[in-house]
């Protein structure tokens, strides 16, 4: 397979028109045959259901290239399942996992030119999503939908080495008790743009979401689940109703306990323990984990020991662990890779 000609180690987080994407249509209460198209622009009507009240729900999941020479993803029936509770949630109809799947492998397989080589650091990024497509004008939901996955290459996330965070807690709620936090709706991120602009402008990194209902509980960031460690070594994890359910943190609790032999808990977190943390990071798709170096509560610094030049060793290990099993270093539970082409 000849690649591409794209310097790979520098390449950004950005979109790059690939040469084929998958699209499947729901139409009549079912989902047609579906295939990939070269077309990337999608043609819609002016009064389309997603351009007037959001009916959309997405994923996110890489494909890379492991040590060994194959293109593999990572757990990606989980996102098919997660892009199943986001579709409940919003009134869209449910793609089969099989279907899912399937869609996976044919956009990798049909763009393995783009797939970054091994040791690059870079990734294929996959965009899964589903929107309401009909004209919709009286408030209900769409009858026609489609299901859309392109890709994409994006350069490694820790470009010129690991950056510490620094992030601030915010005094704008990204969901609502009983909302739709718990699911990858578009909305929870169009009103989250206004907030992180404005953290970026005065210098932060990310903005930390507290519980909406006491906005005393830590809940997570924009796009990613926090994960600390105590100072005697045990991982904690947000529990909360309107987390958005990470991949990424629930396959680095998994490596806490089976691999690390850590304690792991799941609970409600107090804003006021951040203070007694050893270290904090932030999980998902795009970087594993980032570290968290320092935390700025309206004028109060919390400074992580782990300082601002690296990762704490504990957040070192689960990182070191979690790529590993994803680049085939170590072996991985039974299920969590994929192989698409060998
Ligand atoms: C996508 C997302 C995450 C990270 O999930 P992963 O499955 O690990 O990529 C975390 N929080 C929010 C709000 C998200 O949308």
């Amino acid at each position: 397979m000849d690649k591409k000609n794209i310097d790979w180690g520098n390449l950004g987080f950005g979109y790059m028109q690939t040469d084929k994407r998958y699209v499947s249509t729901w139409k009549d209460g079912a989902w047609d045959e579906g295939g990939l198209v070269d077309d990337a622009n999608i043609t819609m009507n002016e009064c389309a259901c997603v351009l007037q009240y959001a009916q959309t729900a997405f994923e996110g999941l890489k494909a890379y290239t492991t040590e060994d020479g194959k293109i593999v993803t990572f757990r990606p029936d989980l996102n098919a399942q997660r892009l199943q509770d986001s579709c409940r949630g919003l009134c869209m109809p449910v793609l089969p996992e099989e279907k899912f799947l399937d869609a996976v492998d044919q956009v990798v397989s049909a763009n393995a030119a783009y797939v970054p080589p091994f040791g690059s650091g870079a990734t294929l990024y996959i965009r899964p999503y589903m929107f309401g497509i009909n004209s919709v004008i009286g408030v209900k939901p769409a009858d026609e939908f489609q299901f859309r996955m392109f890709c994409t290459p994006v350069g490694p996330y820790f470009k010129g080495g690991v950056k510490p965070l620094t992030i601030r807690v915010s005094d704008v709620d990204r969901a609502a008790p009983h909302g739709t936090g718990n699911i990858k709706a578009g909305l929870n991120y169009a009103m989250s743009l206004r907030n992180i602009t404005d953290a970026h402008e005065k210098g932060f990194d990310e903005n930390m979401y507290l519980d909406p209902q006491t906005r005393t509980k830590v809940e997570e960031t924009g796009g990613a689940n926090f994960l600390f460690v105590t100072k005697d070594g045990t991982v904690v994890t947000p529990k909360s109703g309107s987390i958005l359910p990470s991949i990424t943190r629930r396959s680095l609790v998994y490596v806490a306990e089976h691999y690390l032999s850590l304690k792991v808990e799941e609970r409600e977190i107090y804003k006021t323990e951040l203070k007694d943390m050893a270290e904090a990071g932030l999980c998902g798709t795009a970087a594993v984990i980032s570290p968290v170096g320092k935390i700025v509560d309206h004028g109060e610094e919390i400074c992580l020991p782990s300082g601002m030049s690296a990762m704490g060793p504990v957040t070192q290990k689960l990182y070191d662990t979690l790529t590993g099993i994803q680049m085939g270093r170590i072996e991985a539970p039974e299920g969590w890779i994929r192989v698409i082409a060998d």
